[in-house]
């Protein structure tokens, strides 16, 4: 199992090919019949929720020195989860997701340009005028 999983790993390296993992993955258990958008919105939500539950009661000051494995091991499985839903998403709707994330960070490169928000004045100021 941990060989399988090891293999898997190494040869998914973009979204696409994560995205056709997924869909393998979903077909080969007839789960397209659960799937539905609105449900794969709720398990992303709720996925993120059990990302943020990793941190809760947790100190700035225990986080900031590294995480420990344990702790990182469960983010990576938390992520993991979550891309794996927004990959789902994804296929519901006929998106290839390495476009969208590409378009979506040319749209944030225009909103943020680095030379205004490096500044944490001028970083102020754009924050400023989003509102
Ligand atoms: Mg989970």
């Amino acid at each position: 199992m941990a060989r399988r999983v090891k293999a898997m790993a190494e040869t998914v390296a973009t979204l696409l090919e994560l995205q056709e993992a997924v869909k393998k993955f979903v077909e080969t258990r007839d789960w397209n019949r659960y799937h539905n958008p609105k449900d794969l919105a709720i398990s992303i939500a709720i996925e993120s929720a059990e990302l943020l539950e990793i941190f809760q009661w947790k100190s700035e000051a225990s986080l900031k020195n590294g995480a420990n494995e344990i702790l990182r091991n469960r983010v990576a499985e938390e992520l993991a989860d979550i891309i794996i839903y927004c990959a789902n998403l994804a296929n519901i709707v006929d998106l290839d997701l390495g476009i969208a994330v590409s378009r979506k960070l040319t749209v944030n490169e225009a909103k943020y340009p680095a030379e205004k928000v490096r500044d944490s004045r001028k970083w102020e100021d754009v924050i400023q005028k989003r509102g």
